[in-house]
């Protein structure tokens, strides 16, 4: 009863924070703890294409890490590192009061958080918890509810910019929740990427990043489209990118991702649309703005087009391979 008790009066508490602002001993009492600890271990639970060089520039940061994914092997090499690999996400929550979650879908986000050994088993007052993956809107204000009744933190902070851009410390973080929190946050996510953008409550960071990528998967299946009627009308791919990229029909698609094996390098379609942003994950974003689409009653004509053309594409051997597949994908296609 008494825990009950102790819990009840953290949720309260929370729930004040939220509606104005935090209390000022308490807000001071968080920051304080957590910015004098500010070279304490952090958590990290994912580290796949995107967590592993993303935990990476932590490290460099001169942060010890606490690791955890359930694939064992993805940990392999942060503990050669000399960095502390556990056995469950509570394990993390026990150690580390900062964690970054860096997981593919909702369900490995709830399962991470609220699973029988999940971060909330073991969090503790005042933890901030960052969750980069890309996930429902829906899920993350529920994650956020259930963190706040543990007394903690929860801010939802996906990525845009691939493989590369998180090497290469310059991810966009789309940052929702509380913004008194923002700072803290960002002191993390800054050693992560070169743009970390306040976005509003909790959900809104994933909200940019569905429209994004919708977006993304529509100029990417119009880039494809345009690259493959020309070659079919007889322009050189190469020369057809170079008018595209100085006239109106110019996009991230065809002047930085071109999806035509042979018109760039460096790019996934230069290798066989091996490494990059999985069809997959295309697939399961667009599931999401369909869904968020359905929600708030919003019409997303091509964006659903956009996603039974995904799905497609991963029902046809393609999901391993990079989104800009597309174009191989439309070229085999090109029967009718
Ligand atoms: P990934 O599949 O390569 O890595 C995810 C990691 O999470 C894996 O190592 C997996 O073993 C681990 N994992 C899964 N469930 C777990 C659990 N319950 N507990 C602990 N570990 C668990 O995925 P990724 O490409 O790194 O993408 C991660 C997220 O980032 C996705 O939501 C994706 O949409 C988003 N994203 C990816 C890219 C990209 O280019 N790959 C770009 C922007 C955003």
């Amino acid at each position: 009863m008494a825990a009950y008790l102790r819990l009840r009066g953290a949720a309260s508490g929370l729930r004040f924070w939220s509606r104005r602002q935090r209390p000022a001993v308490a807000n001071l009492a968080v920051v304080c703890s957590r910015s004098m600890a500010s070279k304490t271990p952090v958590g990290f639970i994912g580290l796949g294409n995107m967590g592993n060089p993303m935990a990476k520039n932590l490290m460099k940061h001169g942060y010890p890490l606490i690791i955890y994914d359930v694939f064992p092997d993805a940990c392999k090499e942060f503990q050669d590192a000399g960095e502390q690999v556990v056995s469950c996400p509570a394990d993390v929550a026990e150690k580390a009061d900062r964690i970054i979650t860096m997981l593919p879908t909702s369900i490995n986000a709830i399962e991470a958080y609220s699973g029988a050994n999940g971060i909330l088993k073991k969090v503790k007052k005042g933890s901030l918890l960052i969750d980069s993956s890309t996930i429902d809107p829906a899920v993350s204000k529920e994650l956020a509810k259930e963190v706040e009744k543990m007394g903690a933190v929860f801010m939802d902070a996906p990525v845009s910019g691939g493989v590369g851009a998180a090497r290469s410390r310059n991810l966009t973080f789309m940052v929702g929740g509380v913004e008194d929190e923002f700072a803290a946050a960002q002191e993390l996510l800054g050693c992560m990427g070169s743009n970390v953008v306040y976005c509003g409550a909790v959900g809104t960071g994933q909200a940019a990043k569905i429209c994004n990528n919708m977006l993304l998967a529509i100029s990417m299946i119009g880039t494809a489209e345009a690259m493959n009627l020309g070659i079919r009308l007889g322009l050189d791919p190469k020369l057809l990118a170079k008018i595209l990229n100085m006239s109106s029909g110019r996009c991230w698609s065809s002047d930085t991702y071109n999806p035509v094996p042979g018109v760039m390098d460096g790019v996934p379609s230069a290798n066989n649309y091996q490494g990059g942003f999985g069809a997959t994950l295309m697939a399961k974003d667009l599931g999401l703005a369909q869904d968020s689409a359905t929600n708030t009653k919003s019409p997303i004509l091509l964006g659903s087009l956009a996603h039974q053309i995904y799905r497609m594409m991963c029902a046809k051997g393609y999901s391993k391979k990079d989104f800009s597949s597309v174009f191989q994908f439309l070229r085999e296609e090109e029967t009718f």
